[in-house]
């Protein structure tokens, strides 16, 4: 069994008391790693490695270009270590050897894509447009690292989401404390390991593994904490947004969604039929924005669900290191129980159970969170399984009169994450795309993200975006810089407003 320990202060350090708990293979459920179990003093010394890091440290202050090259190795250590960490991932998390591999690219080419734009963010003020008056004041602005953030990540994409929250948060000077989920700890450990050997100076990345209930509110409620950049749950991001609220820290929130694929009649039935499942299957639908809902035409219903079934019933389960897996576990016997109950709940509802609704058990499936891949149909918006984020393989699919019903459905959620139109019309997608209240709108196509791209969530998915550039400036503050030049009192615009003429006889 692999042993790890937490990084804080530059240090490789047990737990206080030397706690730690298992990490489990969802595919077997055997014990894959064993890792420190952070207390709140834990927690309190990370805080205050990195407040000392970002007050007194060199981090900060470094260049643009000194903190690129940085990163930029970060980025280069991953690219070596792709194939060993994406195995790590699988078994960590259940997710699939292929997978895992893509996520294991995407990091290291996102690391890349920090690191080039580190160079960008210096600490020279410069000029505001139409704001320089020879002779008299010139503006400048200058974008400044926040300080303290607390990073607080999912499991279900572990390795890029730590990256995702790392990559910006140390591009723009700030410096961080990381914490993975306790469920899938390993790879932001080993990312610990890989920041350490690159030369990051002390307490700049902290890595602290633990359940939420001991350490969860000390990040996101320490005075020394300025920012918590938290992708999870809707839930969990209501609260942490309270707890910020107390001293009004900087927060970003990724946090859940129910997306509406929206089919026309006029899609390729080829490429949507197989476009819906890797929409809503992909990572056994363990991906924040899946398209969970599919909303077909009237007329078509029957027919594209007869070939969509068909398909669903012949994916593959199995091991996830098997490269011939599409599905693999769902990641813990707790989430595999929520995605069972919300099975049962569908179907008490008056959903059509099309396919699947049941623990996978044949074979060695039967050691493992396996769950059949599952389509609900006569599915009606107002039902649970289409208004709640269910997390698992479960495709609900419902019914649209026309193209303004398409879009009153899709909108009707308390959700805006992402989207989708199938049709080889163009303009027809793009004009349905202008409709949708969500942050990402795929049109023939799904779950596609670039790092250049802004992402994240309308509504009760989020606030604030990752990647591009507003998702790096959601790491700092603005400071306006304003010189003035007069060389004489009187040029001064309120010298004749407010002293120029003192009081008779003063
Ligand atoms: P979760 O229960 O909300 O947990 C997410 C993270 O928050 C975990 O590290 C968890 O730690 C921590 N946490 C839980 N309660 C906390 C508290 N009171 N204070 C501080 N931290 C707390 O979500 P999950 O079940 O792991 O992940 C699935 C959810 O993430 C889904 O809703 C999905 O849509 C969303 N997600 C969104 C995006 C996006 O970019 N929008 C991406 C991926 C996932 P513990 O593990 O220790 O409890
Ligand atoms: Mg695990």
């Amino acid at each position: 069994m692999l042993k790890y320990q937490m990084y804080i202060g530059g240090e490789f350090v047990n737990a206080a008391g030397g706690a730690t708990y298992l990490s489990i293979n969802p595919w077997n459920t055997e014990p894959f790693a064993e890792v420190p179990k952070a207390s709140a003093s834990d927690a309190e010394k990370a805080i205050a490695a990195t407040r000392k890091a970002f007050d007194d440290g060199p981090w900060p202050r470094m260049s643009g270009a000194e903190r690129s090259a940085l990163i930029g190795k970060v980025a280069e250590r991953i690219k070596e270590r792709m194939k060993d960490l994406a195995s790590l991932e699988a078994q960590d998390s259940g997710g699939t050897i292929t997978k895992c591999g893509a996520d294991t690219h995407l990091a290291q080419r996102q690391m890349g894509y920090f690191a080039e734009q580190a160079k960008l963010y210096n600490a020279e003020p410069h000029a505001i447009e139409g704001l320089q008056r020879e002779g008299r004041s010139f503006s400048y602005e200058v974008r400044e690292p926040i300080g303290v953030c607390a990073q607080i990540i999912p499991w279900n994409f572990p390795l890029l989401m730590a990256v995702w929250k790392l990559g910006p948060a140390l591009a723009t000077g700030n410096c961080v404390i990381l914490k993975p989920a306790t469920d899938t700890p390993v790879n932001a450990l080993e990312l610990a390991k890989i920041f350490d050997e690159v030369g990051f100076p002390p307490g700049v990345v902290n890595v602290i593994s633990g359940p939420s209930g001991a350490i969860g509110d000390v990040l996101t409620s320490h005075k020394d904490v300025d920012k918590i950049a938290f992708t999870g749950s809707t839930e969990v991001g209501r609260h942490i947004m309270g707890k910020a609220a107390e001293s009004l820290k900087k927060v970003t929130l990724e946090c859940g969604g129910k997306s509406a694929n929206i089919v026309l009649p006029d899609a390729d039935w080829d490429i949507a039929v197989d476009g819906s499942i890797f929409a809503s299957f992909y990572h056994q639908g363990q991906a924040c924005e899946s398209g969970t809902r599919l909303l077909l035409s009237l007329d078509d219903y029957d027919g594209f669900v007869a070939q969509l079934v068909a398909k669903v019933t012949a994916m593959r389960l199995g091991d996830p290191m098997d490269k011939a897996t599409q599905i693999g576990p769902v990641m813990s016997e707790r989430q595999m129980s929520t995605v069972l109950d919300y099975i049962e709940i569908g179907k008490k509802e008056g959903a059509t159970l099309a396919c699947g609704g049941n623990r996978a058990t044949t074979g060695a499936l039967a050691n493992g969170y396996f769950v059949e891949p599952t389509v609900f149909t006569d599915v009606t918006n107002d039902m649970r399984i289409a208004q709640e984020e269910i997390f698992g393989p479960v495709l609900c699919v419902l019914k649209y009169d026309d193209v303004d019903d398409a879009v009153r459905i899709a909108n009707d959620s308390i959700f805006g994450l992402g989207g989708g139109v199938w049709s080889k019309d163009l303009d027809a997608a793009k004009a349905i795309a202008a409709r949708l209240r969500t942050g990402t709108v795929w049109i023939n196509e799904w779950h596609m993200l670039s790092e250049r791209a802004q992402f994240g969530g309308y509504k009760q998915s989020g606030i604030g975006r990752e990647f591009g550039s507003d998702g790096l400036n959601e790491y700092t503050e603005v400071k306006t810089l304003y010189v003035d030049d007069a060389k004489t009192r009187d040029a001064k615009p309120w010298y004749d407003m407010l002293v120029a003429r003192p009081k008779e006889g003063a």
